[in-house]
């Protein structure tokens, strides 16, 4: 029920901000983020929990499959936003397993209008590991082919990322990072995507 979202707030306010109060008066000021967290809308991976992290620490957009697009102009300005006025220095991509939009990369008759069409976005990450498993000739379960599409589509956002022209410079200047990670639901880990 949506009352308990507000009922959650006076408790935040009751139990958190007024114990912290110097805390969040100093985040009232400005913040200083060290990092750009690029992950998928999906309800079961909130930054701050799975990584510890407290408000003012991670910048954060999130969207259905951790998508990054050339032609997204709410990523494009938070990008020049995170790389050019906070100067953070280290971006991720975290993709998660068990994602509901990778697994719709194999709807090819979906009856939705807008998640095919972002999703396009994503696409080649399905393609190149299907042409792995052929080429390789290796027998695998859904769900391993699966976790295979969804590190694939990290390594495919990053190389999107690397695309933008500000992140190019910022990373050719040793200003900026950019990292592939991938979540666990089942275990609560995060792991490095090789060769991300
Ligand atoms: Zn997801």
């Amino acid at each position: 029920m949506i009352s308990a979202l507000l009922d959650g707030n006076r408790r935040f306010v009751a139990e958190t901000f007024e114990k912290e109060r110097e805390f969040f008066s100093s985040l009232s000021k400005g913040q200083q983020p060290t990092v750009l967290w690029i992950s998928c809308s999906d309800s079961r991976a909130p930054v701050n929990s799975i990584t510890s992290t407290r408000p003012g620490e991670v910048f954060v957009h999130r969207n259905v499959g951790n998508v990054v697009a050339t032609n997204d102009w709410n990523l494009a300005a938070v990008l020049e936003f995170s790389i050019s006025h906070l100067k953070i220095p280290d971006i991720v991509i975290c993709g998660h397993y068990g994602c509901g939009g990778i697994e719709a990369l194999d709807d090819d008759e979906s009856e939705y209008k807008y998640v095919p069409i972002w999703l396009m976005n994503a696409f080649k990450a399905r393609e190149r590991v299907d042409e792995k498993i052929r080429a390789l000739h290796i027998e695998m379960t859904k769900e391993q082919r699966m976790r295979l599409i969804v590190e694939e589509n990290v390594r495919l956002q990053l190389e999107h990322l690397r695309e933008f022209p500000f992140v190019k410079r910022a990373t050719k200047e040793k200003k900026l990072n950019v990292h592939g990670w991938v979540y666990d639901m089942s275990t609560g880990e995060i792991k490095a995507v090789k060769n991300a």
